[in-house]
């Protein structure tokens, strides 16, 4: 007779792009085999999986958000879930400290930890920034934008006051990389909508897009970025480049190139940081991102790995020795397969391996008949990118229903107006960067 084996407990933080595929390949292993039985818990604040590329159509009122959340009870069967964040991490003692949502503490031992908490809104000390900006990283902050919009094209329709009407009427959105240029474009599209069934000019809701930078996306390279320029422009948006937000208040943005631009809207979309779980565990990081082996294990802790926008990996692509891999869902998602595959060579099943993966390009749908994308580095805009831009999220995201309702939505899109609605069940508190994505915002901001 022999003595059965005690499963080896592997732990998941997050469950984004990274911790969901990791977790998704460990499942299979865990259904197959009886060999090397394991456990996987997977802990996350949220019972989904974001799909966040599709966040700016759900500000923009394209796609419910519902759409975009991969409900995980379904997807990661045979997974222990846990709705809670992890609060703290003891390396040594192999535990986790997890608040739930009720505030209760609850203790996770660990054989295998996995860390895939992701990242947050990159905030600066710009006073007034954490207070008034409303960020897009999570469903609330993206339902909030949307009904930000209509709630103040809605009051400004009733003003009587010409520039405090004006004031509501406009937007500005900080960050002309890929995020901020389709958060952009998909809530002039709105704004378009209610000012075509509201009977008013559209020019009258003034867009303006700032970037430190001195060109839009220039993740996409030079052609397309300048094609994206052109058709922003063409939409009437004011773009300012090499230009940020100094100040901010409930009503103002003073810009930094010495211009003032009265305001009840202000997104802010420059960047993000990794997760402040990170920072908290004291080991060595890079750009703040945790500093993790081409295997995707951390040093001198291998029973700990790390993966997408938490963790800095070697790019072993670049000849660039210090080269990290950008904190793309891309890069995400390929992570996450490597890392099920070292998690189990860490317990004795198979070979460990390190990451590596070619850059495949970007999709970035710029709202109505427009997107840009370089495929395998072929430029495309127009039409030819709008569909690929679309095929490529309904294959990538990770769960027929979700694709259908998007593909629905889509092809509603096409035939009937925009939906108007706003429920306003999200308040300015809630969609703080401070509650929504757990950012430690200090009191003199
Ligand atoms: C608007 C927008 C558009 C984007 N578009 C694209 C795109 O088109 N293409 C592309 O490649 N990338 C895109 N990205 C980037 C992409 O979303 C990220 O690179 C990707 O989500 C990183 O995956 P991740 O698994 O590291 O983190 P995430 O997907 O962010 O997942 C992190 C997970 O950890 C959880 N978590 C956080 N803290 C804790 C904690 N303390 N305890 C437990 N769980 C925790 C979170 O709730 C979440 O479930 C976009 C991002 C945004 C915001």
């Amino acid at each position: 007779m022999t003595a059965s084996v005690e499963p080896q407990h592997i732990v998941i933080v997050g469950a984004g792009f990274a911790g969901f595929e990791t977790a998704r390949r460990l499942l299979r292993h865990q259904r197959t085999s009886t060999e090397h039985p394991i456990r996987v818990t997977v802990i996350s604040p949220n019972d989904f999986m974001l799909y966040t590329p599709l966040l700016p159509d759900v500000a923009g009122g394209l796609l419910d958000p519902r759409f975009v959340a991969v409900p995980l009870a379904d997807s990661l069967r045979g997974a222990e879930l846990i709705a809670g964040h992890v609060a703290a991490v003891d390396l040594s003692g192999r535990t986790l400290e997890v608040h739930n949502r009720a505030g209760a503490v609850e203790t996770v031992r660990f054989d295998r930890l996995v860390l895939t908490p992701g990242s947050v809104t990159r905030l600066f000390d710009i006073p007034g920034l954490a207070e008034h900006a409303l960020g897009l990283k999570t469903t609330t902050e993206a339902l909030y934008l949307r009904d930000r919009l209509l709630e103040q094209l809605e009051l400004a329709a009733r003003e009587t006051d010409s520039a405090i009407a004006r004031a509501r009427r406009t937007v500005v959105v900080v960050g002309a990389s890929y995020a901020g240029a389709e958060l952009t474009a998909q809530l002039r599209a709105l704004a378009d909508e209610v000012a075509r069934q509201r009977h008013f000019d559209p020019q009258e809701v003034r867009f303006v897009l700032l970037d430190m930078a001195d060109r839009v996306m220039p993740e996409v390279g030079e052609k397309l970025s300048d094609k994206v320029l052109e058709v922003l422009r063409s939409r009437g948006i004011d773009i300012r480049l090499g230009t940020t937000i100094d100040r901010l208040t409930n009503e103002v943005a003073e810009l930094s190139d010495g211009t003032t631009v009265a305001t009840h809207t202000v997104a802010w979309a420059a960047g993000v940081s990794a997760n402040p779980l990170i920072e908290s565990l004291g080991l060595p990081t890079e750009k703040g991102r945790l500093a993790v082996r081409a295997d995707l294990s951390v040093p001198d802790h291998p029973d700990v790995f790390a993966a997408g926008d938490a963790a800095a990996v070697p790019d072993t692509t670049k000849s660039d020795r210090g080269a990290i891999t950008p904190p793309t869902a891309q890069h995400a998602v390929r992570q996450g397969k490597v890392l099920a595959r070292n998690v189990l060579a860490s317990i004795g099943v198979g070979t460990s391996t390190d990451y590596r993966h070619n850059d495949l390009g970007l999709v970035v749908d710029l709202g109505p008949r427009f997107a840009v994308a370089n495929p395998v580095g072929v430029h495309l805009s127009g039409y030819a990118a709008k569909a690929v831009t679309r095929a490529y999220h309904l294959f990538s995201l990770p769960r027929g229903a979700n694709r259908m309702a998007v593909a629905a939505a889509y092809l509603g899109d096409a035939v009937y107006p925009r939906p108007l609605v706003s429920f306003g069940l999200v308040d300015k508190d809630e969609a703080s960067f401070a509650r929504s994505e757990g950012i430690p915002v200090s009191d003199g901001r």
